[in-house]
């Protein structure tokens, strides 16, 4: 368990933290504006807040933002992204582990910290030290945190059909003994809804009746006389699909970030979003291959015309699936489609610029984002490679630079 070193190194650390997040956002600019830079993720900070104010538009009177930024913000850099969301005035987080919460903390990012995901009793000491609020993920769960002697703030999960994490909603005694453990303060109560980005009539009859047993929970609670925490449900589909539902709390992911997991299906309510997230690398190689020659391990992939082929500086190692591999995928060059040839490496991929005059070292390749009158958007990507957004910008690695524009906006907390 970590302990307090005294307030005033605290507050020194905390500055030292800020001048050099300042410094290195300023360092980054400087690098977007020059030509270097191997493969990085450019992240709109205006983009975010335009998002963030939208979507707090589409909630109901009363409701407030929370900003899911688990696995370092779907991507995005999770420290920026809360101090940007802090600036606009948004006071709730969700992550999903405790070391996510402390590294926020430790950054400097003040409000409530939710964990979402399950915390063992052994770490209640650090939830405790950095004023983190656990996700109580069953009755046994309450019991263990509060036998840790440690005060602690808890929201309870609630399942609710999803089957995964949370005390059945029918066991209202079970719940109702979790508000009289000692040292847990309930702070909030939540489910989560499971097909709400789904609007066919088994989804929706499954949904409206996962909310209706959210309620008939809550209305059991105050039967046995207690007072109601804060309330959530939707996650960024459900306040799309099922807006004006009355809550306290949207815990919103994929949504803030300007996208939604596939750009199949309607949704009821439509935000106007704007993608925060751009991935970009470089062509570090432009050859020639000849017919009958392969490209890349394997030799999957045989040219059969002459072929200009860029070697492009981004791999599966910086996040990128290799499922795109073998013409799946496509990236944009001086604002042209070049298709994916043979299998994306490691580090490294190759692409047919045949098509594209004056491809050179050093041209700008851009994965996701807009290059002249064309664009490449998450979903697609997501759509190339089998999987949804969501899994798509939580996996860029941590190799990737971030670049973040507008970075007087992370600048003060
Ligand atoms: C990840 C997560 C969210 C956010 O979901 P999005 O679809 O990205 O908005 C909300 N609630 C819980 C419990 C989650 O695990």
């Amino acid at each position: 368990m970590r302990e307090a070193s005294g307030s005033a190194f605290e507050g020194i650390f905390r500055l030292i933290t800020a001048l050099s997040g300042w410094w290195l956002a300023l360092a980054s600019r400087r690098q977007a504006c020059g030509r270097r830079g191997r493969a990085w993720a450019e992240i709109s900070l205006p983009n975010l807040r335009h998002n963030t104010e939208a979507l707090r538009r589409a909630l109901p009177g009363g409701c407030r933002l929370m900003a899911v930024v688990k696995a370092n913000a779907y991507g995005h850099g999770d420290v920026a992204i809360c101090r940007c969301l802090s600036r606009v005035g948004v006071d709730a987080f969700a992550v999903a582990t405790v070391d996510e919460g402390v590294r926020l903390r430790k950054s400097g990012v003040r409000g409530e910290i939710l964990v979402l995901g399950y915390t063992p009793v052994s770490r209640a000491g650090e939830l405790s030290w950095y004023r983190l609020t656990q996700a109580v993920v069953d009755a046994e769960h309450a019991r263990e945190l509060d036998g840790s002697g440690k005060r602690l703030r808890v929201h309870i999960k609630v399942n609710t059909g999803m089957n995964r994490l949370g005390e059945d909603w029918g066991h209202v005694a079970e719940i109702a003994s979790v508000f009289s453990l000692r040292r847990l303060r309930v702070t909030g109560i939540f489910t989560h809804l499971c097909v709400s980005d789904r609007l066919g009539g088994v989804e929706t009859a499954l949904t409206e009746r996962q909310i209706g047993a959210f309620r008939s929970l809550l209305d059991g609670l105050r039967k046995e006389g207690i007072p109601i925490p804060l309330t959530h449900l939707q996650s960024s589909y459900g306040v799309l699909n099922y807006p004006g539902l009355p809550c306290d709390l949207a815990r919103v992911g994929i949504a803030l970030y300007g996208v939604l997991s596939t750009s199949e299906g309607a949704v009821r309510q439509s935000v106007a979003l704007r993608p925060v997230l751009e991935l970009k690398s470089r062509v570090v190689l432009v050859r020639s291959v000849r017919p009958g020659e392969g490209v890349g391990y394997g030799r999957e992939f045989t040219v059969r015309e002459d072929m200009r082929v860029a070697v492009v500086s981004i791999g599966y190692g910086d996040g990128l699936p290799r499922s795109l591999s073998l013409g799946k995928g496509r990236m944009l060059i001086r604002g042209r489609f070049a298709p994916v040839v043979g299998r994306i490496c490691m580090d490294q991929l190759a692409v047919d610029v045949t098509g594209i005059s004056d491809v050179r070292r050093g041209d700008m390749v851009t994965l996701i984002g807009t290059d002249g009158g064309e664009r490449i958007s998450a979903e697609e990507v997501a759509a190339a490679s089998g999987t949804i957004t969501n899994e798509l910008l939580s996996r860029l690695g941590g190799r990737l630079e971030r670049v973040f524009l507008d970075s007087s906006l992370t600048t003060r907390l």
